[in-house]
């Protein structure tokens, strides 16, 4: 039904309802007619039958069949007639049925229940025959309902013509009046799907008629010129909301180029002033080191205590000076982007304990009390920036120190593990002092570069740098600083570095912060030094000399077992990896003699795992020391256990004078060669120099020496080949005194250098000649 037409269904109702009409009309007439013409035909037969009672009364007791014949031949001019019988009162038939020849009608009447009753197509009526007040017998008579059938056929022959008739009548109106009513409705809905599929508003429906369609048509009509007139005022708005959105785009765009020039500049300008005052304070450090060597000096050879007193003033200032431009240059480092973390195994557990010793002694003077709380299970291999960690540390305990006068000063380090990653650690520090605090609103400012407390009247000295770069450094390292302060009570910064890798190395730490070891002594000490690498037995021995150590040598377990029984050394340095008996079967026979078990035992093992460490107690070892061997570990271990002292400060020139080479004769080269010489110098080799530090890897040293060499070559600088040269020979030999001497001068001929530069430059300068480089310097 949902898919047909308006009309269809339009037509479909009409004849459903003349249908419906038509049928219920003729069957309720048709039976109301049967029921009339039945009622008739049974009131006919049993008033004849009445009759024919009365009448056959006489015949009957009479036994007179002729006149009862003629009773009922008298019923043959009544149409349904059928048949008559008369019985006597005992049922014998005295005048039976005359036309039923199969006997039919006789064995009907026995199963008769009613005086009236239809059989099949027979009426049968029954009367009892009474003569003068007594019942004498039956009279049967029998009428057909044929009549009757044939009227019935008759009626629905005529019916069912009419329904036909009316049918297609109503058939042909209906298609007529619904296609009427239809078509404006169905002409509505093509103009609406053309105007739909067209998007054209211009359209318009033609009236066809003044009834409910022609308004229906009206308002359709008035609601496409409504829709008409809002696209034409969405396009006059749409056209106008482009071109704004065309200038507002052009605008945003300007100001965008705006800001990215302004922000370009800035960054530009801010490089320039981060690289500016790094050059300058790398540029003023060089002769501050000057002064302060200097006057250092000079304190020796002057007597005048007047003069000695100027000369600590002019010391003391030097020393603040250095210390403001190492934190300029740090703070510009940073911001210029240019300063980058160095990740390392290292041991946070180190750190802590220079603390402890460092601060110990400054809160003692102080008079206030330095309470350390860290939690032992840190690992002691994490990697991180040792330098940077140790310069946030020394910072933020350092005021707390500084600005404490009495009560305490408190350390406290935890750590946290984040969720179930047990490879990286958090480490949570807490400094918590009860010194002069800090006002709430001067919470931010403490972190700002060169700001101080106000009100403090330059009391406690500084420089404002310290927490400025402290806060660079704890960001950078994936970390952030906070603190809460009461004024008058005291302070707490709690600092959080978060992702530290755990180190699979174990890194020893130094009980204490190491004293200077350039002046550390072990003089007259003797160690056993138990190594098969030639290399090795070398390096360790010149580091053990060059402290006024005798060295005794062994190549395995067996040979240092054999000089043992000779003679007892100090101490014994103990590899433990040899061929033949190595470390671990030696020190297990040496610690179960009575003679030699007192003799402490340093393992040297490159094996820097946990569990490498416990093998090496279990044999017996007093001490570890892992390789390469890094000379302070080495000095700090043998310190434990033999005697030492600190020798008078030494001015190094006598030292230098043998390491360097002799002579400096640059004076061929350009201007412009010794300014890129003295670049490369003071950025890539320096760099490298200090990546390197401490360590004696040889292999690096050869490959720092031959670098230097071919610079010198590239320039043709004699001077230079030579110190690349002196380097290389030196580890070849194994001079590793001197080596280290060597390499520990590198500044100094960078300054040299410098120097020779300035003068070259200053020369031609004076000659009316302009060089740019004598800009920078
Ligand atoms: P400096 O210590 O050289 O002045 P800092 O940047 O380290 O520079 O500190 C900035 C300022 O913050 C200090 O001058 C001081 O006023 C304040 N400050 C820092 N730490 C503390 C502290 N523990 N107690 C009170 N004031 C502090």
């Amino acid at each position: 039904m949902h898919g047909l037409s308006i009309k269809t269904k339009n037509i479909i109702i009409i004849l459903s309802v003349v249908l419906f009409a038509i049928v219920t009309t003729i069957v309720i007439q048709g039976i109301k007619d049967i029921q009339t013409f039945r009622k008739h035909l049974v009131n006919k037969i049993q008033s004849v039958t009445e009759v024919v009672s009365a009448n056959s009364a006489v015949p009957l007791e009479f036994g007179d069949k002729k006149l009862a014949n003629q009773t009922a031949d008298s019923l043959n001019a009544i149409p349904e007639f059928a048949d008559f019988a008369i019985y006597d009162k005992a049922g014998i038939p005295f005048l039976p049925f005359k036309k039923d020849a199969t006997n039919h009608f006789a064995k009907t009447i026995k199963q008769l229940k009613k005086e009236t009753q239809l059989v099949g197509d027979y009426l049968f009526v029954t009367r009892k025959i009474i003569y003068e007040g007594e019942f004498s017998g039956f009279v049967y008579v029998v009428a057909s309902t044929e009549n009757l059938s044939s009227q019935i056929r008759n009626y629905i022959i005529f019916s069912g013509t009419l329904l036909l008739v009316v049918f297609l009548v109503a058939a042909i109106l209906g298609a007529w009046l619904s296609g009427s009513l239809t078509r404006p409705i169905l002409k509505l809905a093509d103009t609406a799907s053309i105007i739909s599929t067209n998007a054209d508003y211009s359209i318009r429906v033609d009236k066809l008629s003044n009834d409910e369609t022609g308004t229906l048509y009206d308002s359709f009509n008035r609601m496409l010129d409504q829709i008409a007139a809002r696209n034409r005022e969405i396009r006059k708005l749409n056209e106008g909301l482009e071109e704004k959105v065309q200038i507002r785009t052009r605008d945003l765009q300007k100001a965008k180029d705006q800001a990215e020039r302004a922000r370009r500049a800035a960054e530009l300008a801010d490089r320039a002033k981060s690289t500016f005052l790094a050059n300058m304070s790398h540029e003023i450090r060089t002769p501050m080191n000057a002064i302060l060597g200097y006057s250092r000096l000079l304190t020796k050879l002057i007597a005048d205590p007047k003069q000695n007193e100027y000369l600590e003033i002019v010391q003391a200032s030097g020393r603040n000076l250095l210390a403001l431009i190492n934190d300029i240059l740090d703070l510009s480092k940073i911001e210029s982007g240019k300063l980058s973390l160095v990740y390392k195994p290292m041991n946070p557990h180190q750190i802590f304990n220079e603390i402890k010793g460092i601060f110990k002694i400054k809160t003692e003077e102080k008079n206030i009390d330095f309470i350390i709380d860290i939690d032992e299970d840190i690992p002691s291999g994490l990697l991180m920036d040792e330098t940077r960690l140790r310069q946030i540390l020394f910072n933020v305990v350092g005021n707390a120190v500084k600005f404490t006068d009495k009560g305490f000063v408190k350390l406290s380090v935890s750590k946290k593990f984040s969720g179930r990653d047990t490879s990286r650690v958090a480490l949570i520090f807490k400094i918590e002092d009860t010194g002069i605090g800090i006002p709430m609103e001067q919470i931010e400012d403490i972190f700002q570069a060169f700001e101080q407390q106000k009100d403090l009247g330059g009391k406690y000295g500084g420089t404002g740098l310290g927490l400025a770069i402290t806060k660079r450094l704890v960001e950078i390292m994936n970390g952030r600083i906070t603190v809460t302060s009461d004024v008058g009570k005291g302070s707490v910064f709690s600092i959080e570095l978060n992702d530290i890798e755990i180190s699979s190395f174990h890194v020893d730490a130094l009980p204490t912060a190491l004293p200077p070891t350039d002046r550390l002594r072990f003089d007259g000490s003797t160690i056993l030094l138990v190594e098969d690498n030639l290399y090795n037995l070398k390096l360790v021995q010149a580091l053990l000399e060059d402290k006024g150590i005798i060295v005794e040598q062994a190549l395995n377990g067996k040979e240092a077992l054999q000089k043992l029984k000779k003679k007892h050394p100090d101490l014994i340095l103990m590899d433990m990896k040899m061929y033949g008996m190595d470390g671990y079967q030696a020190t297990r026979l040496i610690k179960a003699d009575e003679e030699l078990k007192d003799i402490p035992v340093i393992a040297l093992t490159a094996d820097a795992m946990k569990d490498g460490r416990k093998k090496v107690k279990d044999a017996g070892c007093n001490g570890f020391l892992s390789k390469p061997i890094d000379e302070n570990r080495l000095y700090a271990e043998l310190m434990k256990y033999i005697p030492y002292r600190m020798k008078e400060e030494d001015t190094g020139t006598e030292s230098q004078k043998k390491t360097m080479p002799k002579k400096i004769e640059l004076d061929h080269i350009p201007p412009e060669s010794l300014a890129e010489i003295v670049k490369i110098f003071s950025t890539q080799l320096m760099e490298e120099w200090r990546s390197m530090g401490n360590s004696m890897l040889l292999d690096e040293w050869v490959r720092f020496g031959t670098r230097i060499k071919a610079v010198g070559e590239k320039y043709n600088a004699g001077f230079i080949i030579d110190y690349g040269q002196h380097i290389i020979e030196n580890v070849e030999h194994l001079n590793i005194a001197v080596l280290r001497k060597t390499i520990k001068n590198f500044p100094e001929v960078v300054d040299t250098l410098k120097g020779v530069k300035n003068e070259s430059t200053d020369r031609i300068g004076n000659q009316g000649q302009y060089s740019s480089d004598s800009i920078g310097g």
